[in-house]
């Protein structure tokens, strides 16, 4: 799952990519409103978390100019404005549910699937990834291999996931670390291959057709055929 953290407080920030990368999410940062429009428009995201004070501009012009640009993923706005007024304004004006700061990640984590699931289309299409006999459920978490349930860390989960959206292409390590980890390019760092050695012995189980290919110095690639 894609999700787009828009929140300019740096600690905030950092704790909420942490934890919600952690907890499974694919995770992009914008610290304003111009960067969050900017990432909306290059990529398509299935949830958005919004805090409603932004340096730039107000949270509730932000939401509205995404609706604007066709932004239609469901927005989770993070406020510490406590009033109803601005709760209820939040609401209407684009948005889909409401946090106010302090809040318990277990409670962030919780709106969010909820969102996601009040948001699953009829015949959940766009929650399931399906790369030859490799199968993905975005919402429950849970990949197969011909039917056969993966036992996947989080991690492991999103990693495969994002091999899977990019089926058949070469994605980099600092690819990976970049969109997986929500890291800059720290070449000393063996984490991905780590992961991927450790995927590979789930993914490609004995006799079975080996899917996730290293190609050396440059990457991996999920074969789709
Ligand atoms: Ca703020």
């Amino acid at each position: 799952m894609r999700l787009l953290l828009v929140e300019d407080e740096h600690d905030i920030q950092a704790f909420l990519r942490h934890s919600l990368v952690e907890a499974g999410y694919q995770v992009d940062v914008a610290a304003n409103g111009k960067a969050a429009e900017q990432l909306a428009l290059e990529a398509a995201y299935d949830i958005l978390v919004v805090d409603l004070g932004l340096p730039d501009q107000d949270g509730i012009s932000l939401l509205l100019r995404l609706r604007q640009i066709g932004v239609n993923a469901p927005v989770l706005i993070l406020s510490a404005r406590r009033s109803t007024d601005d709760r209820v304004r939040g609401l209407e004006q684009g948005g889909d549910d409401y946090l106010t700061k302090p809040f318990a990640m277990a409670e962030l984590l919780a709106r969010l699937r909820n969102l996601l699931k009040r948001n699953a289309p009829a015949g959940s299409e766009a929650t399931r990834l399906r790369v030859l006999d490799l199968e993905l459920d975005l919402l429950r978490r849970e990949a197969t291999r011909s039917g056969q349930i993966l036992q996947l860390t989080p991690q492991e989960f999103v990693l495969l996931e994002y091999l899977c959206r990019n089926a058949g292409r070469v994605v980099t390590r600092s690819m990976i670390l970049d969109k997986v980890w929500g890291m800059r390019i720290q070449p000393d760092t063996n984490v991905v291959d780590v992961h991927i050695y450790r995927l590979r012995g789930k993914v490609d189980g004995k006799g079975q057709q080996p899917l996730i290919r290293t190609l050396r110095g440059v990457g991996y690639v999920l074969k789709d055929r």
